[in-house]
C-alpha cells in the first residue's frame, strides 16, 4: 500500500534544556545545571510522528536562516519529510525554547518564536501545490491564526480533511468560520475547557465538552485525557477509547505522537475508533522515552505493540 499523503503546518522550534536543582529567581545566577537540546515544536513534532508512524509527510513551515534552522531541516530530511514547502527567513532566528527544569520536576519555559510567528497566509497559498491528493492537514496553534485559518480554507477547496490541534490552549474561543472547516479537533482536556468553559473530569463532562465544540461546527472531537486515552464524539457515536498501559518516562509531546499517528491511521483508511487506538499505542509508546522527537515510535514498534 502506498504511504498515504499528509500535509503538516505548524512550529519548528529547538528546546534548549537546562536541568538543575532549582529554578532560577529573577536576578540569580545559578550554577551547576546539566544542558541539552532537543528538536521540538509542535508542528514539526507532529510531522515527524506521521512520517515515522507510515505518512508520506509534507510539512509548511518557516525557519531562521540559522544554525538551528540547519538543524532541524537536517532533522526532517532524516525522517524523509518533504521540506520544499518549509521557507527559511533571514530576517528572523528560527523558533526556540528556553527550558528550566528543577530536580522536583518542576519547570520553566520561555518561547521566543521567531520565525514561526511570520508563517503568513501568503507563504500558505504559495504552498497550494501541496494540498491536490493530500489525505489530510494537521495544525496547532503555534503559529499565527491567520494563516491556520487560510490553510483551512485551501484544504476545503482541494477536499482534504483538516485535523486541529488547538494547543498551546488558546486565550479565547477560536472563530465560528475556522471551527466549521475543521474534520477533527482534538483538545486536551485544559483545551477543552478552556474552548467550551466546561470542565472535563470524566465521561459525562468530556461528552458535554465535545458537544459544545460540535455546536460550534466541528465535525468530529477527540479529546485526549492522558493515560486515561481519549474521548471521541460526533454526530453518530461517542465514547471512551481507553489508552494503553506502560511506564511513563515523560510525556511530553504526547499529544503531538498522538495527533500526528491519528493522521495516517485515518488516511489509511481506518475507523475513527480504530485509527483512536493506533495513535493511543504510538503516543503511550513515545511517554516511555525522553524528549519530543526523539521519542516518537517508528511504524513498526506501533504494529508490534498493537499485536
Ligand atoms: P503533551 O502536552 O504532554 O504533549 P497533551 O496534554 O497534549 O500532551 P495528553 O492528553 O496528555 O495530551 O496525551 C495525549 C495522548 O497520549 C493520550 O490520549 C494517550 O493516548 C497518550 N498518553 C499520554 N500520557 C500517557 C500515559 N501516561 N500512558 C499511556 N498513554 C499516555
Amino acid at each position: 500500500m502506498p504511504k498515504p499523503r499528509i500535509l503538516v503546518l505548524g512550529s519548528s522550534n529547538t528546546d534548549m534544556i537546562i536541568k538543575l536543582a532549582r529554578i532560577p529567581r529573577p536576578g540569580e545566577t545559578l550554577l551547576g545545571g546539566k544542558f541539552t537540546t532537543a528538536a521540538g515544536g509542535k508542528g514539526a513534532n507532529q510531522a515527524v510522528a506521521a512520517a515515522r508512524a507510515g505518512g508520506d509527510v509534507a510539512f509548511i513551515a518557516r525557519l531562521g536562516k540559522d544554525m538551528f534552522g540547519d538543524q532541524a531541516l537536517a532533522g526532517f530530511k532524516a525522517d524523509k519529510i518533504d521540506t520544499r514547502h518549509i521557507l527559511r527567513d533571514a530576517k528572523t532566528p528560527s523558533g526556540v525554547a528556553l527550558i528550566f527544569v528543577a530536580g522536583s520536576g518542576e519547570n520553566s519555559i520561555a518561547v521566543a518564536s521567531g520565525a514561526n510567528a511570520r508563517l503568513t497566509p501568503a507563504d500558505v497559498r504559495a504552498a497550494e501545490a501541496a494540498f491536490p491528493g493530500s489525505k489530510a492537514l494537521v495544525m496547532q496553534l503555534e503559529t499565527p491564526l491567520p494563516t491556520v485559518a487560510a490553510a483551512a480554507k485551501l484544504a476545503k477547496k482541494h477536499g482534504v480533511a483538516v485535523i486541529l490541534n488547538p494547543a498551546p490552549a488558546p486565550s479565547e474561543k477560536l472563530p465560528p468560520a475556522l471551527l466549521r472547516l475543521v474534520s477533527i479537533l482534538t483538545p486536551n482536556e485544559t483545551e477543552a475547557e478552556l474552548l467550551t468553559g466546561i470542565k472535563v473530569t470524566d465521561d459525562t463532562s468530556a461528552r458535554e465538552a465535545a458537544q459544545a465544540l460540535l455546536a460550534q461546527g466541528v465535525e468530529t472531537v477527540i479529546i485526549t485525557l492522558g493515560a486515561k486515552g481519549a474521548y471521541l464524539h460526533n454526530a453518530r457515536t461517542s465514547g471512551l477509547i481507553p489508552g494503553r498501559k506502560v511506564k511513563a518516562v515523560d510525556t511530553t509531546a504526547a499529544g503531538d505522537t498522538f495527533n500526528g499517528a491519528l493522521a495516517v491511521a485515518l488516511a489509511e483508511g481506518r475507523d475513527l475508533p480504530g485509527a483512536i487506538r493506533f495513535a493511543n499505542a504510538a503516543a503511550a509508546l513515545s511517554v516511555t522515552r525522553l524528549g519530543a522527537q526523539p521519542s516518537a515510535p517508528a511504524r513498526a514498534e506501533i504494529e508490534r505493540f498493537l499485536k
